[in-house]
């Protein structure tokens, strides 16, 4: 029986409730789900109490995303305590950011003159943790482009000329937030990352897995984190990094087997 240990909900920029989610997972066979939604927990309730009532676990988590050296390093949690209230306070400091960073790219996007409002982006998160994945899809809804890809590619990735910088969070913060939550620290798709010291300098704040399956890891990739996962005796995660609208694969996508779950069960207690 597989798992999927990375998906999205509507708590931050997935297309899908909580709810859907699961009872989606259910009809897929998949044995266990982990709600890993951006910087926030909000969405792990609702998936729980649903995961009573399809049979299907559900692994409370979180990804924290932040940056390495000017590059993009997300940090997965796996059974953080979701009611603990100062992680629930860091976590909501981290979602203002998010919404004061989206405020700055959308007046950003303006002076270039797109045609681009605040409320447009609100409407696409409902109330979900903002996300430039918001923005892409209002670009996406007035017209401007074609898809998200191409609002990334031209407008919100990296160096564009909306993009806005998130305001400093090191991945080493968030492995110690994920600790300080009695959580497992993953670091997520570590080839997206694209600068491999990133895992020894987590491993130092207390890093315990490595994401090796991932839709963006090629068979190379999977191979050359496996390997590096090995040696260090990291434990070796995956899953869809599934969001919906258009995003990555589809649920299920990636998966790895139960006995991950259990591994990460363990970490926790050590
Ligand atoms: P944010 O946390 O607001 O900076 O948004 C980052 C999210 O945007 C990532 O987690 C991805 O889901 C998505 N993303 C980043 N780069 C791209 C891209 N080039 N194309 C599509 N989605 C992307
Ligand atoms: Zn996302
Ligand atoms: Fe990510
Ligand atoms: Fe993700």
């Amino acid at each position: 029986m597989s798992v999927d240990l990375h998906v999205h909900t509507t708590a931050s920029d997935g297309s899908k409730e909580p709810k859907e989610v699961v009872r989606q997972a259910a009809l897929l066979g998949l044995r266990a789900v982990a709600i890993t939604d951006h910087d926030t927990v909000r969405g792990v309730e609702e998936g729980l109490s649903f995961g009573t009532a399809y049979s299907v676990e559900v692994v409370p988590g979180v990804e924290i995303n932040t940056d390495f050296n000017a590059r993009e390093a997300h940090v997965l949690g796996y059974y953080v305590d979701f009611k603990n209230q100062a992680f629930l306070e860091r976590l909501n400091s981290l979602a203002n950011a998010r919404t004061i960073r989206i405020e700055k790219m959308v007046a950003r996007l303006q002076s270039i003159g797109l045609p681009i409002t605040m409320a447009d982006v609100l409407r696409e998160a409902g109330d979900g943790t903002l996300g430039r994945p918001h923005v892409a899809a209002s670009l996406v809804r007035l017209g401007i482009v074609a898809s998200a890809d191409e609002a990334f590619e031209r407008f919100i990735g990296r160096n564009r000329p909306g993009y806005v910088p998130r305001s400093k969070f090191a991945p080493q913060e968030a492995v110690e937030l994920i600790l300080e939550a009695g959580g497992v620290p993953v670091l997520a798709h570590p080839g997206t990352v694209g600068d491999d010291r990133i895992i020894e300098c987590l491993m130092e704040a207390g890093l315990k897995g490595l994401e090796v399956y991932h839709p963006d890891h090629d068979e190379k990739m999977v191979e050359h984190y496996l390997a590096i996962a090995r040696s260090l005796e990291l434990l070796v995660t995956g899953g869809s990094d599934y969001h919906g609208r258009g995003y990555h694969a589809c649920l299920g996508g990636v998966t790895v087997p139960y006995s991950v779950v259990k591994a990460l069960q363990q970490a926790r207690q050590v």
